[in-house]
């Protein structure tokens, strides 16, 4: 079923009340919820009806329960219907938006926007804040002095017509639903469910109105889900959810083991992204952001060529124009750390070894990142490394730099990078960076 017919088969009982109680039970007992008892579920939660207690005992219920495949489509259809919808039918290009489940030193949206915007799609990217070990997009690109992430709709859709590309806040219209039920569910340990997953981020992608999506799903040591098995069924469900509001929507399962490319913080991420826009960077970013440009540009049904842009320097024109466009400024130097240190390597060998999450925790302890949602980031913290997966290394080279403007995190920060690099006597090759492709 259509996440639009779902809707539609709930009718005029939509607002029919239900006890929140017999629901729960209902899931608890593993039955299957109605279109009408989930609709007004969502509603009266969102409107405070419904206590944060019943809604924590619901997702404990589909934690360990699911949603079916009937409920999954009304619930996530539901979640939309709470918010506004925006409309980008009026644009010249064709439009399609990205989205990562997050990952250590995942900076391609920074370089792919543009990229893509070069290639004649306008890319729409509502993008977070950074909380816990992965970076937030609007962290990293508020490194730029002057850059601004809030925009207005009008804005957003005039910079759209006219650059081709946007990285902006999600303003707190889209979905409301889920921004209160995402706020609980991190607390209430019922996060890692793949139907409440899936439904947080296609609720917003599809209020966001996009025509085209192309996931990144994570999996390894720095993913949000750490088996790949999870990340396909995952990745799955997502699609479907997609396609079944219309979306045409495609999935790369992708390597999360390592960090991508050779930093991980705010700056320091945007210098790389700036690498990869001028022709050069870490190969693992630069593949990874090409193949996602080709499923984009596919899923918009334009043809071009990536790399040519890249290669070209028009991707990184579109880079500036979409810089300047939210008052930065692309040619300012970027913010510099006070402090830093250095780690080395301990032998000679080859990197076989890159634990993304112990780099992830690393950068968030110098600063980069926040524990709680009204911290502030430093620009300048980070940990850059010198080598990547299959690089000979040589005891005492430099390895690691960490940067930060408070020293005091040093300490805690080299505890966590501590057997993060693992260096062997015999090479390796490193694996590949795109895994599937789920469509
Ligand atoms: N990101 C989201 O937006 N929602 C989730 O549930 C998990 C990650």
């Amino acid at each position: 079923m259509s996440i639009d017919q779902a809707a539609a088969t709930t009718g005029p009982s939509a607002e029919r009340a239900f006890d929140v109680v017999d629901l729960i039970r209902t899931k608890r007992d593993g039955g299957t919820l109605s279109d009408a008892e989930i609709r007004w579920l969502i509603r009266a939660y969102t409107d405070g009806r419904v206590g944060d207690e019943q809604m924590s005992a619901m997702a404990m219920a589909i934690f360990f329960r699911g949603l079916d495949a009937r409920e999954l489509p009304t619930w996530t259809r539901a979640m939309i219907d709470t918010g506004e919808r925006m409309d980008f039918s009026s644009l010249t290009r064709p439009t399609c938006d990205k989205h990562s489940t997050g990952g250590v030193g995942d900076k391609i949206t920074l370089p792919l926007a543009p990229l893509v915007a070069a290639c004649g799609v306008a890319v729409p990217q509502l993008s977070g804040r950074g909380l816990g070990h992965t970076g937030g997009t609007l962290d990293k690109l508020e490194a730029i002095p002057g850059w601004q992430a809030f925009l207005t709709n009008e804005a957003m859709l005039a910079q759209l017509e006219d650059v081709g590309a946007v990285i902006c806040a999600a303003g707190s219209g889209l979905a409301p639903a889920d921004k209160k039920l995402y706020a609980l569910r991190d607390v209430t340990g019922t996060v890692e469910a793949i139907p409440l997953i899936a439904s947080s981020i296609m609720s917003k992608k599809i209020a966001e109105g996009t025509a085209a999506l192309v996931l990144d799903v994570k999996t390894g040591a720095g993913a949000f889900m750490k088996e790949r098995d999870r990340a396909e069924e995952l990745a799955r469900t997502m699609v479907a959810l997609g396609k079944a509001a219309g979306v045409n929507t495609v999935a790369l399962v992708t390597d999360m083991n390592a960090p991508l490319g050779r930093s991980a913080g705010n700056a320091c991420e945007v210098a790389e992204s700036v690498e990869v826009l001028a022709g050069g960077g870490p190969s693992d970013v630069v593949d990874l952001t090409l193949a996602l440009a080709r499923e984009m540009l596919a899923c918009a049904g334009v043809d071009a060529d990536p790399a040519a842009a890249l290669a070209s320097g028009r991707a990184m024109d579109f880079w500036k124009r979409m810089i300047r466009a939210q008052g930065g400024d692309p040619d300012a130097p970027l913010p510099v750390a006070k402090h830093s240190e250095t780690v080395v390597a301990a032998s000679d060998g080859y990197l076989t070894g890159l634990d993304a999450m112990k780099v992830g925790v690393a950068a968030w302890r110098l600063g980069a990142g926040r524990a709680r949602k009204e911290d502030v980031v430093q620009a300048a913290a980070g940990v850059t490394w010198t080598a990547g997966i299959g690089d000979a290394v040589r005891a005492g080279q430099p390895l690691f730099t960490l940067t930060t403007d408070t020293p005091e995190r040093f300490e805690r920060a080299l505890e966590a990078l501590d057997g993060a690099a693992t260096i062997t006597p015999d090479p390796i090759e490193r694996g590949l960076i795109v895994l599937n492709r789920i469509d």
